[in-house]
């Protein structure tokens, strides 16, 4: 089913959902079940699978000359998402990037998810690879995400890039896009972050997912702003429970988010991660209670992978 018609048959009570990552090369898919079994007496009608881009490692030669090599950390997206469709029964949404991707690449992926019966999907462009400063798409690519929404809206339509075709097979997938209600980091301001996320929906997007945030109010905010911008679909919040002290530092620096001064404090007085973990668990439920008695329709975690902390606040919330 669509994400958005798992929404409308919820008929307003708040679904629960989660995001994981693929494991790192090498690993069984049995890590993937492990994390996700201890969540399912929760429901979720859908999981999120990210998609993680090639890195470069350098290795050195007998002649002490470097050679850079591509390895890709964390391949296996499809593949996950169909096992958890084939194991579940419940639906699996991989994320899309711009980068990394010509347009022939990402058809060729829309059409090896379209077989498999995958009905969503999250389109996002992708971050800059360590060696740049900023993103470059692939020449021949997509740029930003609403030219990957747009080109997934075309199969939508039976446009494929080499028409004409002798059989043009509609694609039905729903497609989800980023929000961030702290912007984006690389845009010059909120209102024009929201103006791009418009241009998302405008392309075919039918609901957003936003980035982590610690303070409810910036999601109310944010909903409120997309709103008065014209964006009716549904924007479902993501969150993560904060669970080692390093990441008061290392979350606003790696996604440009905000820690509220509250959960400063409590944090700096833990004496060790575990205490950090209780901490982060008891603020998540918090943001959860209400976002739920706000009305939102899916609160979506972002687990990385560990589900002990998402099994306690699902266990309080839902
Ligand atoms: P875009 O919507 O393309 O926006 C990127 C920037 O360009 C923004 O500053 C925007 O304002 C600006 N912009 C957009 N359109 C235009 C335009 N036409 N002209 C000028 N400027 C424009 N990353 C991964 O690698 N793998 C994942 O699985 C993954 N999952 C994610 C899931 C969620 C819910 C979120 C919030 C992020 C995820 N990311 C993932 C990170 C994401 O790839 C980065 O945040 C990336 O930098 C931006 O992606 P986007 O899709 O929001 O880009």
């Amino acid at each position: 089913m669509k994400i958005t018609e798992h929404i409308k048959a919820a008929k307003g009570k708040t679904l629960f959902s989660f995001e994981i990552l693929p494991p790192l090369k090498g690993q069984h898919i049995q890590s993937i079940f492990d994390g996700i079994d201890p969540l399912m007496e929760f429901n979720p009608p859908f999981i999120d699978v990210t998609y993680h881009r090639e890195e470069y490692v350098y290795i050195e030669q007998p002649n002490g000359f470097l050679e850079k090599r591509v390895v890709r950390k964390r391949p296996g997206t499809v593949g996950i998402c169909a096992a958890i469709q084939n194991k579940y029964g419940i639906d699996a949404v991989p994320h899309i990037l711009c980068g990394g991707f010509t347009k022939e690449d990402t058809e060729n992926f829309l059409i090896d998810l379209d077989f498999l019966g995958i009905k969503n999907v999250m389109a996002l462009r992708g971050d800059a690879v360590k060696s740049e400063t900023y993103f470059k798409p692939e020449p021949k690519g997509n740029n930003f995400a609403s030219d990957l929404v747009i080109q997934i809206s075309q199969m939508n339509d039976g446009k494929y890039l080499d028409t004409p075709l002798e059989k043009n097979h509609t694609t039905d997938f729903c497609v989800g896009v980023a929000g961030y209600p702290e912007k984006h980091m690389e845009a010059p301001s909120l209102d024009n972050d929201i103006e791009k996320l418009k241009a998302k929906v405008a392309a075919g997007a039918e609901y957003v997912v936003t980035q982590m945030f610690f303070d409810n109010k910036k999601y109310f905010e944010f909903v409120e702003k997309c709103r008065l911008s014209g964006i009716t679909v549904p924007i479902i919040p993501g969150l993560k429970p904060l669970a080692t002290k390093r990441q008061l530092t290392n979350i606003p620096h790696r996604f440009h988010v905000d820690m509220p001064e509250a959960l400063i404090s409590e944090v700096t007085k833990c004496h060790n991660n575990e205490e950090v973990r209780e901490v982060g668990v008891e603020w998540c439920i918090a943001q959860s209670k209400e976002l739920i008695a706000s009305g939102v329709d899916v609160l979506h975690y972002y687990s990385m992978g560990k589900s002990t902390n998402i099994h306690k606040i699902a266990s309080s919330v839902f």
